[in-house]
């Protein structure tokens, strides 16, 4: 009976200590905390975009001017601003770059979205109106997206050019892509379909800091930054069997660990023999498979070196996990686990040669695997040059896959715009007001980018549309000098595939943020997420974003951004 009673009538019961929020206040709450998180990467956008300092809680310091590590990195302890976080990392999951336009997009989409709830407009027509508008810039992106041939060397540069263009790496622009390059066809590989497509999981990159940029390079092969056990070992290797292994290579620890009792010298005396006797032949099995070099991930034991270096083997250990997993595909072996099991099949044949001036091995065998060497003056700026890399490789790989690109400098925000414009004007009812809201948020873009460069953004926008109703499909902005220029003649170019996903994660991130009418929360709600500083609802997510970042660099954050 109590149960029929209850039913079609939910009942929420609350602890003392948590708070409600509804309607309108929930938005708007949701609404300004992930609208600060889009705000806090604007201004890295574009090649005029400035860097960010980032010090976290032990003090490491980040610069960048990557929008998924500047997010990342930060103590956001929001629940809503999470959600925008999401969007860069979605971002940098599926395309690789173009996290800061996502983002950006996300927090414009809410800003738009907010006036449409101040005018009474129902958040249900809202969402409805921004999905038709987002699946309509996706399909004028296949329209006004440029096809290009893989091996169209020139637009590949523009767009690996194009990825850095603001990043630490755009200072060796010219060294960097042609790397960049090379190290996209050094990776490619042929798919099932006969379709060549470039595989990243076959490019290891290594840092290393202490030489200029310039004088990166990219090796066949792997390398392993570690010393040879022994000093009487050969340093190169020039013709070498190799043996990975990701066990320690000494006498099982449950033997050689073994209490015993001594009662006269002669026992200690056997015990040392045998275990002497089975490091002998642990390199024997060594031997006999064939291989003269063998590198493990754990530790040697110190008889077994000097067993192996009277046998003119060469031993490294503790190499890196990542770096054993990257030598097996270039080696096209098997990583041994149990040193009894060894065979000549285990064997991976290549050459170890020793690099005196940086003290690593380079690695080069008859399977996979390219390694782009990146060199920068400071552990500071190869860390951000590897960013910039890592976006430059992941376009690279897209656009060869996808095979489709756009133009950059705002211009295809500027021309989606114009067409879901168009398009609206045959959306019936409110969802009309949501879809041109969509239009206006594209345009934030070029907005921001003219912005950053110290331009007038409203002139560049007037500009930019002018040109695009003149057919001008290619018009975006020269963020050097503030004329509207054809951006793709400029090599300003973009993979397509990007800001398709830019456009679908941004508005999908939106909507969920505006779909919540009710905010639940266990504990006080102006703090919640934060747990020590907060204010107002409302404005408390601002507060509880600052908190968060005032974590990382005493509160000096908020001058960054
Ligand atoms: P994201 O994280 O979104 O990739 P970026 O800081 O890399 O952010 O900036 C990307 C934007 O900068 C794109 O809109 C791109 O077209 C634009 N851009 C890059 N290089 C240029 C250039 N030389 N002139 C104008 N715009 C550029
Ligand atoms: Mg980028």
């Amino acid at each position: 009976m109590s149960q029929q009673r209850m039913q079609g009538q939910p009942m929420i019961v609350l602890g003392e200590d948590s708070q409600r929020m509804k309607d309108q206040d929930a938005q708007s709450h949701n609404i300004s905390a992930a609208r600060a998180v889009a705000e806090s990467v604007k201004s890295t956008l574009g090649p005029k975009g400035m860097d960010k300092m980032l010090v976290d809680t032990l003090g490491d310091v980040t610069v960048t001017n990557d929008g998924v590590t500047i997010l990342t990195e930060m103590d956001i302890d929001n629940p809503t601003a999470e959600m925008i976080v999401e969007v860069a990392e979605t971002q940098e999951d599926e395309a690789g770059d173009g996290t800061t336009t996502a983002v950006a997009i996300a927090g414009e989409l809410l800003k738009n979205a907010e006036d449409l709830l101040d005018q009474d407009i129902h958040p249900t027509s809202i969402i409805r109106g921004f999905n038709l508008a987002s699946e309509k810039a996706r399909e004028e992106v296949g329209e006004v997206a440029t096809a290009v041939d893989p091996d169209d060397e020139e637009i590949l540069k523009s767009v690996a050019g194009t990825s850095m263009t603001g990043k630490g790496a755009e200072v060796n622009k010219e060294v960097l892509t042609d790397l960049v390059m090379r190290a996209i066809q050094r990776v490619t590989v042929e798919a099932d379909d006969g379709s060549h497509v470039p595989d990243l999981e076959f490019l290891n990159i290594h840092k290393d800091a202490g030489r200029p940029a310039s004088e990166s390079e990219l090796l066949e092969g792997g390398i392993v930054d570690k010393d040879p056990v022994h000093a009487k070992m050969p340093k190169t290797v020039e013709d070498a069997s190799v043996l990975l292994f990701d066990t320690d290579l000494e006498v099982d620890e449950a033997e050689a660990d073994t209490q015993l009792s001594v009662d006269d010298p002669d026992q200690l005396q056997e015990f040392i023999e045998r275990e002497e006797q089975r490091l002998q032949e642990m390199v024997e099995d060594v031997k006999d498979a064939g291989a003269n070099v063998v590198i493990t991930q754990k530790g040697i034991d110190d008889m077994a070196e000097h067993y192996m270096a009277r046998e003119g083997i060469l031993a490294i250990r503790r190499a890196k996990k990542s770096d054993i997993e990257f030598l097996s595909e270039v080696l096209g072996t098997r990583i041994v686990s149990d040193i009894d099991s060894i065979s000549a099949d285990d064997v991976g044949h290549g050459s170890v040669i020793r690099n005196e001036d940086d003290e690593r091995f380079h690695v080069e065998g008859s399977g996979h695997g390219a390694t782009l060497l990146l060199r920068g003056s400071t552990q500071h700026v190869v860390d951000e040059l590897e960013r910039g890399i890592n976006d430059a490789l992941d376009v690279v790989a897209s656009t060869v896959a996808d095979g489709r690109v756009l133009a950059g400098g705002g211009a295809v925000e500027v021309e989606l715009a114009r067409r879901v414009r168009d398009y609206a004007d045959s959306v019936s009812g409110r969802e009309q007001l949501a879809v041109e809201a969509f239009a206006d948020s594209l345009e934030l873009v070029p907005r921001v980018l003219s912005e950053n460069a110290g331009l007038d953004s409203i002139d560049a926008l007037v500009d930019l549309r002018a040109a695009h109703e003149d057919g001008d499909e290619h018009a975006g902005i020269d963020v050097y000098t503030g004329d509207v220029v054809d951006t793709f003649g400029a090599g300003v170019v973009e993979p397509a595939h990007a800001k398709e996903q830019a456009v679908s994660s941004a508005t999908e991130a939106a909507n969920l943020v505006m779909k919540i009418d009710d905010i639940i929360a266990a504990g006080d709600l102006s703090t919640a997420g934060d747990g020590e500083e907060g204010g107002a609802p409302g404005g408390g997510m601002g507060g509880g974003m600052g908190g968060g970042m005032g974590g990382m660099g005493g509160g000096g954050m908020g001058g960054m951004m």
